[in-house]
């Protein structure tokens, strides 16, 4: 099969230098710089975006603030705020390959996986939210009557304000959809800041968000480093910041928050157990373990990255998840034939060869892969799958998070034990379960210490299916019912009827 020709309105947006969207506007950054965006599969330069600074954020906040305080947002009707999210999922919907494109050529992600997994995942994360736009309800509470009276009291759920969005380069457009959708069902208007490798897809969705209707201001798009999202963080306008990303900034964030205590919500690193019995489904389990870490090339905050394996199926699994780290064909992921593309970057590759060393310098043995590049790629940043035995719970490869390919294999032999050393890491983002043993799977799910437990699955997101992290994983429930907590805020009225 032949490589998918870049379509025309994708090669049009390349070519021209992409903008900032402030107030419904397309304009230049404040300081006029810009910064190329690159393939990783070929480390070409494919396009040139605006680099926003501090003095952007700052009209994107002044912006979202009126939009939020006078503009007609204000005065939507709840469908009407549905329907707007509904015709963005409408107009992603009808441009999917153009968004698939251009985040395969950004982020180096196969186009199979981009089209199935990051688009499709978008469109259903905006319908959902759409839904609950009319669906964000207050109570009324019986309470006591301090005088002898009837009194009513009711709650009223109201936008948190305007909201600072950073995310990450892993799945660009999808995070930016988890974000936006829960905070525009509620209300809210966004400060968006993607990440500075991967922005193109926030740009083209920003492009489509003033398609569907949404009043200026509602949503910025402030392209840029971290410059620009700590301008966000730090920013007395803003009301709340919600992040994803590692764990180091997310500390920054916090301590940013401070200064007017905005609200936060943080979706950090991972360092996920698949832990897999002798009683599972080994074909079910081998495949799925190794989707668990390789899978978006490792670049998952849910990767399974510390795979356990009981004592008797141990070394089947091993061979079993070497085959399949075997087959798995690297290339650019426009080659139809490509199923693990490259890293996002120089600095993720040069950061994932440097961990693989230190794994083989402590001692762990390369069952398959290691830090060479792949023979047949000259270009790009690519790492091939890599599976480490004989590790330790003290080596760097098993207690920090790699975000590449890299999966540590250990024992074990009992049930207690694996929830104990399951829980032996400062994270507790996820973790899989593989067993036929009902009993033993709920036990296992009870005992873990994280905001995701899978049984005989891995990586299964839907939009309304609760998802953050225990412990230094972050906090804050994004998707789902729960999402719509971290976007508004309660104001209880209380009525006194005489
Ligand atoms: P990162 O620095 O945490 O970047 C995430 C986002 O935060 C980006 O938009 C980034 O902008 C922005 N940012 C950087 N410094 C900031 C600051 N001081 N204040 C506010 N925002 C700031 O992540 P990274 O450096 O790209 O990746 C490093 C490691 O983080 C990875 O190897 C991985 O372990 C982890 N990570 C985790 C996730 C996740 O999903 N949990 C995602 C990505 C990375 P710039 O792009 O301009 O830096
Ligand atoms: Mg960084």
């Amino acid at each position: 099969m032949a490589a998918p020709q870049i379509l025309e309105p994708v090669q049009d947006f390349l070519n021209q230098s992409q903008t900032l969207l402030i107030d419904g506007k397309w304009v230049a950054p404040a300081n006029g710089e810009t910064f190329v965006v690159e393939n990783p599969a070929t480390e070409a330069h494919i396009a040139t975006v605006a680099r926003g600074g501090p003095a952007d954020v700052e009209r994107a906040v002044t912006a979202a603030r009126r939009a939020l305080e006078t503009g007609p947002w204000l005065r939507l009707n709840p469908n009407e705020r549905g329907k707007m999210l509904w015709r963005l999922a409408d107009l992603i919907e009808q441009h999917s390959e153009e968004f698939a494109q251009l985040e395969s050529l950004d982020n180096g992600k196969p186009l199979t996986m981009a089209r199935a997994a990051d688009v499709a995942l978008t469109i259903d994360h905006f319908r959902y939210y759409a839904g609950w736009a009319t669906k964000i309800e207050g109570e009324t509470i019986p309470i006591n009557s301090p005088t002898g009276g009837m009194f009513l009291d009711y709650t009223l759920r109201e936008p948190v304000g305007v909201v600072g969005q950073i995310i990450p380069w892993n799945f660009p457009l999808l995070m930016a959809a988890w974000k936006l959708g829960a905070a525009l069902a509620c209300g809210n208007t966004v400060v968006l800041k993607p990440a500075e490798q991967t922005p193109l897809t926030a740009i083209r969705l920003g492009q489509m968000i003033c398609e569907a209707g949404f009043p200026d201001g509602v949503v910025n798009v402030v392209t840029g480093f971290g410059d620009a999202g700590a301008a966000l963080a730090q920013h007395p306008g803003v009301d709340k910041v919600a992040f994803t990303g590692s764990t180091e900034v997310g500390h920054e964030i916090v301590r940013a928050s401070a200064g007017n205590l905005k609200r936060v919500s943080l979706e950090l690193g991972g360092k996920s157990p698949a832990i897999v019995f002798d009683d599972a489904d080994l074909e079910l389990a081998a495949a799925g373990v190794a989707g668990a870490i390789f899978f978006n090339h490792g670049q998952c905050c849910a990767a399974g990255s510390r795979l356990f394996a009981g004592p008797k199926i141990r070394e089947e699994l091993i061979e079993r998840v070497r085959k399949i780290a075997a087959d798995t064909r690297l290339g650019d992921g426009f080659d139809p034939s490509t199923d693990m593309g490259p890293l996002v970057s120089r600095d993720q590759y040069n950061r994932v060869t440097d961990y693989i060393r230190s794994g083989t310098e402590q001692g762990a043995a390369v069952i398959h892969g290691g830090d060479a590049r792949p023979k047949s790629l000259e270009k790009g940043h690519f790492v091939k799958p890599t599976i480490f035995g004989s590790v330790t719970n003290e080596m760097r490869i098993v207690r920090e998070e790699i975000f590449g390919p890299v999966v540590c294999v250990q024992d074990f032999e009992d049930l207690d034990e694996v929830i104990g050393r399951g829980n032996d890491t400062p994270y507790g983002l996820a973790a899989s379960v593989w067993t036929r043993d009902i009993n033993k799977a709920h036990r296992v799910a009870a005992g873990l210490k994280a905001g995701t437990v899978w049984i005989n699955c891995h990586n299964v997101f839907d939009a309304a299916a609760p998802f953050g992290g225990y412990k230094k994983s972050g906090y804050g429930r994004e998707m789902g019912r729960h999402a719509l907590e971290l976007y508004t805020q309660t104001k209880n009225v209380v009525v006194n009827l005489g």
